[in-house]
């Protein structure tokens, strides 16, 4: 867990509480979430540019069980999507195919 791509990516299971974590400053987890070493996507506003260029590209943070269908991280390398990169080859754009039908 001290590995640079682990180390303070997930909520300690004494979040609430940190004085009760047996590791205290020593901890790899995340006491407060000023220490996150990633984005932090729950915190943002859910709008077509977090779907298109956010959306699962963080794995989960949360230790504890939560409502893994709704939560906006990846849980595992099937649900993990790569960032997406623009520059002047890749032009995504947030917006629906004009072929899209919406019922
Ligand atoms: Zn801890
Ligand atoms: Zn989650």
């Amino acid at each position: 867990m001290y590995h640079e791509d682990r180390f303070k990516t997930r909520y300690c299971s004494s979040f609430e509480n940190p004085e009760q974590c047996v590791y205290g400053p020593f901890c790899s987890f995340v006491h407060n979430e000023k220490e996150f070493r990633i984005s932090l996507l729950h915190r943002k506003a859910q709008d077509s540019h977090f779907f298109m260029f956010e959306y699962k590209t963080v794995m989960c943070p949360f230790t504890a069980a939560h409502d893994r269908l709704h939560c906006a991280y990846a849980h595992n390398q099937q649900d993990f999507r790569r960032r997406v990169v623009t520059n002047n080859k890749l032009q995504y754009q947030a917006n629906d195919c004009k072929h899209w039908k919406k019922f």
